[in-house]
């Protein structure tokens, strides 16, 4: 198979972990006789040094000819104190928005080897295994309007919560196709008893159902489901959710395996390109010192392998060197237990790779 692949490295560790994540995906290539073409470009405070913005042209352009996009993570104290159109992270959210990525996809599962790391019992996470699907380009956090006013004389501020029925639709018809793939359950989760908009995610979610009998739906109370994901998380399979929730759901889930370095994202489109990133960020802490977890980045490319291209035994090559890496103890210093020498970003990598 040929496919062509945009490498956004961006900012910080993103250009570490986003070379182990292209040597991983040519050790596959070799492995499985396949040919993946990189073409590199900016984003981010590397874009804004060399061009003068946060994602130039150029780059949304090679994104759109590309058959997927891996986007590594930007930003860093030193573009901090640009004004807010120069921000390294408007560069994020342009590209969301140029490459309509109307929904986030996180999977979180278990993992023995790192489950010492997190902070919840091994016996409430053991066996956990959930898709989060997160609504990316519509609700609250893109309503208008969305500022301070005056009403009755006083002090005011209004943000809107915005929906298009379709919108809504699409969303958790993906979240059923996701499910009827996995455990065929989809947990919809709203707040249905206090807002209008969370009543007709509802009401959507049960004509949605009606399209896939295999699939069992229940709905759930978002503060409930808060609550749910720390005392019983093995009960979710696809959550699915509107933007603001899913944001705090998904970061919140993100406990269970330990360290953010080991968690990877799917964003969908209609059409594609799909983009694929880690959901930690640029970490200037650690920039540049070899520390860096790669495995997150990583894990992306495996989910990039399967949700664009279809090449499960591909993607489980890669998800199966993980773990047996792990399992066989090597560790970076983020999931390293106290008094356990861990490695590095590159040995991480080769190791993944020799595993592969
Ligand atoms: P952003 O705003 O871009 O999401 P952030 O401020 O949330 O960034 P991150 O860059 O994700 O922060 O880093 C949060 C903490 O987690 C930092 O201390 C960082 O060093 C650590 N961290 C993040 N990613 C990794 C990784 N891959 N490996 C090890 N540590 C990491
Ligand atoms: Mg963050």
């Amino acid at each position: 198979m040929k496919k062509t692949i945009a490498v956004l490295p961006g900012d910080g560790i993103g250009k570490e972990v986003t070379q182990g994540a292209v040597s991983v995906l040519q050790a596959v290539g070799e492995r499985f006789g396949h040919q993946f073409t990189f073409t590199f470009a900016s984003i981010g405070g590397g874009a804004i040094d060399a061009l003068g913005t946060p994602l130039p042209d150029e780059t949304i352009e090679v994104c759109k000819k590309s058959d997927a996009v891996l986007l590594g993570a930007v930003g860093g104290p030193k573009w901090d104190g640009l004004p807010g159109h120069l921000r390294p992270e408007k560069g994020l959210l342009r590209i969301r928005k140029e490459l309509n990525l109307y929904a986030n996809l996180r999977p979180v599962s278990y993992y023995a080897a790192t489950a010492e790391t997190s902070p919840l019992r091994p016996e409430i996470i053991a066996g956990a295994d959930m898709l989060v699907v997160r609504e990316l380009t519509g609700g609250l956090y893109f309503g208008k309007p969305s500022e301070r006013s005056t009403r009755d004389g006083e002090e005011s501020v209004v943000d809107t919560l915005f929906y298009k029925k379709k919108e809504i639709e699409r969303v958790i018809r993906l979240a059923f196709q996701l499910a009827d793939t996995r455990r065929k359950k989809v947990t919809s989760v709203d707040k249905a008893n206090v807002l209008e908009s969370s009543r007709v995610w509802r009401e959507t979610a049960e004509e949605i159902a009606r399209e896939y009998p295999e699939v069992t739906l229940e709905h759930m109370l978002v503060d409930n489901a808060a609550m749910q994901l720390i005392k019983n998380p093995k009960q979710f399979d696809v959550l699915v959710t509107e933007n603001m929730f899913g944001d705090i759901l998904s970061d919140e889930a993100s406990v269970l395996t330990g360290s953010l370095g080991m968690l990877p994202s799917a964003s969908i489109s209609e059409g594609g390109p799909y983009l694929y990133e880690p959901i930690h960020g640029s970490a200037p802490d650690i920039e540049g010192k070899n520390i860096a977890n790669p495995i997150a980045m990583i894990l992306s490319a495996a989910m990039m392998l399967r949700t664009s291209f279809g090449l499960e035994a591909e993607a489980e090559a890669i998800e199966n060197a993980v773990e047996q890496v792990l399992e066989s103890g090597l560790k970076t210093s983020d999931i390293a237990l106290n008094g356990q020498k861990p490695i590095g970003t590159a040995e991480m990598i080769e190791e993944i790779k020799a595993t592969i």
